[in-house]
């Protein structure tokens, strides 16, 4: 299993980097995790619009699914239009992105499957297990296996037991960690740290942990030092570029 990072950035694009998005190949297979902001360059440069095989979104956020609109637009304005490209997202979630072009311009585009968190999906040669972890809005940590490997992503959550048994023995845990060791009050529930992160991939007994969703203009050695008091493994920042095979 090979994951691409598109991009990391929690909240908005800072210069020259894209929000949350994830290429995940098996046997040929192209998933992505995530569309968010400025992502779909990113994408592009990996794999053409037409060929990616499956998209899978956390949650309604638009720094987690915004850049859904130009990914069907390139297949949408193109003479060969490839099949319809199967779109997973909890239920009402991609509602506003969806709407962004007239009704029904992209409708032979996408084939829209909604789910129920705690459903278990198959996209390919993945299985897809949700887990409904705590976020403002509805958000699905998703745990991918496929080889033999196993790769658990947690969308965007606050500290919780679920995000353990997401991550429990993966072979990564792609964890957001949009502050290094102190969440502000009012995000307590539903963003977390690099500490609490690194501390979830240890009760996990995840092999090893990337830390994603960094707020822009954080210091990326600060959220490695914080996991690393808390996390024996090894540890990576999921900068744009970054690729990890499993
Ligand atoms: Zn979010």
């Amino acid at each position: 299993m090979r994951l691409t990072v598109l991009g990391s950035c929690g909240a908005w694009p800072s210069a020259g980097q894209a929000c949350s998005g994830y290429l995940v190949e098996q046997d040929g297979f192209r998933l992505v995790v995530d569309l968010g902001y400025a992502t779909v360059p990113r994408l592009l440069a990996h794999v053409p619009a037409e060929l990616v095989d499956a998209v899978f979104i956390t949650h309604g956020h638009p720094d987690h699914c915004a850049d859904l609109n130009p990914l069907l637009r390139a297949r949408h304005l193109r003479d060969d239009k490839p099949a319809l490209l199967p779109v997973y997202a909890l239920p009402g979630a991609l509602d506003a992105v969806l709407a962004l072009d007239r009704p029904g311009m992209l409708d032979d585009a996408y084939v829209l499957h909604e789910f129920t968190a705690g459903d278990r999906l198959k996209f390919g040669p993945f299985r897809a297990d949700t887990r409904l972890l705590p976020h403002w809005v509805p958000n699905a940590g998703v745990r991918l296996s496929a080889g033999g490997r196993t790769l658990a992503y947690t969308g965007d959550t606050g500290p919780s037991s679920e995000v353990v048994e997401l991550g429990r023995d993966a072979d990564l845990l792609l964890a957001e960690a949009t502050f290094a060791d102190r969440v502000p009050e009012d995000s307590r529930s539903d963003l977390s740290s690099a500490d609490q992160a690194a501390r979830q991939a240890t009760a996990a007994g995840a092999g090893r942990l990337a830390l994603t969703h960094l707020w822009p203009g954080a210091d990326p050695e600060a959220a490695l030092a914080a996991a690393r008091e808390r996390y024996d493994g090894e540890v990576d920042i999921a900068t744009g570029g970054l690729v990890i095979d499993l």
